[in-house]
């Protein structure tokens, strides 16, 4: 993103209108192009794909809290039968956007800055708190939309929770055909039959 112009980015969601006082609310119902680097040759969603973000941005006194539920587009396969996946990935996500802490001071708070900035500090800055950028008027939330993503993307995708895989013998998709296997013991047999029909024959020589 760019941090001189944030409004160009097509991630970033005005939020100047519900910044100024805690207790208001913004929703937001749009698609976003999917942020690029998520997932690998396994399960991803494409860059640029568009990105469902239905909810709200809601202030509170020290910034404002995002909820929202976001639907993406996955292109997977499936980890035992191979079988290509396109679904809708559906997550939940919750994001702190908290105040740049000189801006709101001096807009808000006048001259007690030292005393709000030290308690900002001394808060706990997980994965789920992102900037405000813009002096406090945009929220981007290209890295929240990719964190996320990646975060809840499944190691190993399966077409369905008891697919049954390939037969590891000959590849042929168990699913399909559920009473597929190979006649083991018949091999076997088969074995048996050719030695003895050699012990025969050599019997036979030996007479
Ligand atoms: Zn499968
Ligand atoms: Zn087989």
């Amino acid at each position: 993103m760019n941090a001189n112009h944030p409004e160009t980015s097509p991630w970033a969601v005005s939020i100047a209108q519900v910044a100024s006082r805690p207790g208001q609310s913004k929703s937001v119902d749009a698609d976003f192009p999917a942020p690029s680097g998520i997932g690998d040759e396994v399960i991803s969603i494409k860059e640029g794909a568009p990105v469902h973000v239905c909810g709200s941005f809601d202030s509170i006194v020290d910034g404002l809290v995002l909820t929202a539920s976001v639907t993406a587009p996955v292109t997977a396969e499936c980890s035992r039968c191979l079988k290509p996946l396109n679904a809708n990935h559906t997550i939940t996500v919750t994001a702190f956007f908290p105040y740049a802490p000189d801006v709101h001071d001096q807009r808000r708070k006048g001259g007690h800055g030292e005393e709000e900035v030290d308690i900002i500090a001394g808060e706990e800055e997980g994965d789920d708190t992102y900037p405000l950028a813009g002096n406090n008027t945009f929220a981007d939330i290209e890295a929240l939309l990719r964190d996320n993503l990646v975060e809840s993307l499944p190691l190993k995708p399966l077409c369905r929770p008891d697919c049954q895989g390939l037969c590891p013998q000959c590849g042929e998709d168990l699913n399909e055909h559920p009473d597929h296997h190979h006649e083991v013991s018949d091999i076997r047999w088969s074995a048996l039959e050719s030695l003895k029909a050699q012990l025969e024959a050599e019997a036979g020589d030996d007479k």
